[in-house]
């Protein structure tokens, strides 16, 4: 027996209406506001994660699924979606078109090799915005807001937001000094990965998961009293911002999100599941040096990911999503070959009507038949038999009633298409 690889998902032809159902609300929501659909292969070449995300962040480091191609080349399963947004942002010329450029992708697939016993899924499917040529904080809290608009529209409630500003290339530097000196004595004690980080990048020790590295980094000095004049009014803006749109927030300088692209704010959207633990829905920041560093123009940027079997299965267990419906309105029920060649005929005619309906394709007995149908829920079951066709009638069989009547192929069409919810 094969099985599917560890840590992926199938999505089940009953969980499936759920799925669409979130899709709509995000599709929907994105659409309200201005931003437009891009999809990026799942294979990138290697080199645009190493510069786009930083090649001393977990992801990179340990969490890539890389391969060499039968050409030589280094490529890369992508990690995570907003890297390959802004290789097309650049590569398609789309700054020269009319900025900022909103874009949105759903149901994109995201590879991390993650250990197993984490819970945590290799491969994902992520729902993000990125916003290119927007430095206004207007566009920070927008996009905030367009993420709680999403999860509240699909049922969440509760939510709390994070916020944090991770500053600018100049504050940062000086940042960064305050914290070496902060680590230099604990140095020996840090998980070897950080220790290489120490010199590059000694922010990324703050995001390290080892429990180790945790608890030497209590205590370590906060990038908030370090920020330039430029980041500190940028901060102050957009919780001023949040305040105007009716969002609370708390400030948590303790997230620097995973990856090097952030400037800035970062945030994260965090719903509480019945057990009272809270679940991170949505991570994002802005990322104004990102499209430079990958090659184009000094663009900036703002985003966010949100993983969509996570969040699917936070709303079900808090009962927020919906129960599935049957994926049938009709079924049609026949006896005889003459009855079986008139409901392969109609049930072509009533998908043409826009009809969700279908008919026997086992063999099954009339009684079998509607055994069949009663497990399938349809709103109603039109029988054909010998009858029937000699009166050239169908028998329409309200399923919550028992009504039964008798209609022509007119009056049956004109009733389950102007009935039609
Ligand atoms: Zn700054
Ligand atoms: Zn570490």
């Amino acid at each position: 027996m094969i099985q599917a690889p560890r840590g992926t998902k199938d999505v089940l032809p009953q969980e499936s209406a759920a799925w669409q159902r979130m899709e709509a609300v995000m599709r929907d929501v994105c659409r309200l506001a201005g931003y437009r659909e891009v999809r990026t292969p799942v294979i990138e070449h290697t080199e645009l994660f190493q510069r786009g995300v930083g090649d001393t962040t977990d992801v990179v480091q340990k969490e890539m699924y890389t391969f060499e191609d039968k050409g030589g080349r280094s490529i890369t399963l992508k990690p995570e979606g907003t890297a390959g947004t802004a290789r097309l942002f650049i590569e398609h010329g789309l700054f020269n078109e009319p900025l900022p450029l909103k874009a949105y992708y759903l149901y994109c697939p995201v590879f991390r090799y993650e250990a197993p016993q984490s819970g945590r899924l290799r491969e994902h499917h992520q729902f993000g915005v990125e916003v290119f040529g927007a430095k206004e904080p207007t566009i920070d809290v927008e996009v905030i807001r367009l993420a709680m608009d999403v999860i509240e529209r699909l049922g969440g409630k509760n939510l709390r937001l994070f916020i944090n500003s991770i500053g600018c290339p100049t504050c940062r530097a000086r940042y960064t000094d305050a914290l070496r000196d902060f680590l230099r004595p604990k140095l020996t004690k840090l998980c070897p990965t950080c220790q290489g980080r120490f010199e590059k990048n000694p922010m990324r020790i703050l995001d390290c998961k080892d429990p180790g590295c945790k608890a030497e980094i209590v205590g370590a000095p906060s990038i908030l009293e370090y920020l330039c004049n430029d980041c500190a009014a940028h901060f102050a803006r957009v919780k001023e911002l949040l305040t105007v749109a009716g969002v609370p927030y708390e400030v948590d300088p303790g997230i620097v999100r995973g990856l090097d692209y952030y400037t800035k704010t970062v945030f994260e959207i965090m719903y509480p599941l019945e057990n009272g633990q809270l679940f991170t829905a949505c991570g994002g920041g802005r990322y104004d040096g990102l499209v430079e560093s990958v090659g184009g123009p000094s663009v900036p940027g703002i985003g966010f990911g949100m993983g969509m079997e996570r969040l699917l299965m936070a709303l079900s267990s808090s009962g927020a999503a919906e129960t599935e419906s049957s994926p049938l309105r009709v079924y049609v029920a026949s006896m005889g070959q003459a009855a079986l060649d008139e409901a392969f005929r109609l049930t072509r005619l009533m998908r043409l009507s826009g009809i969700p309906c279908d008919m026997d394709h086992a063999g099954r007995s009339l009684k079998a038949q509607f055994k069949y149908a009663g497990k399938l829920g349809p709103e109603y079951v039109v029988v054909i038999g010998e009858d029937e066709l000699k009166e050239n009638k169908y028998r329409l069989r309200d399923m919550r009633s028992r009504e039964e009547t008798l209609l022509s192929q007119e009056e049956l069409l004109c009733r389950l298409s102007g009935a039609e919810k």
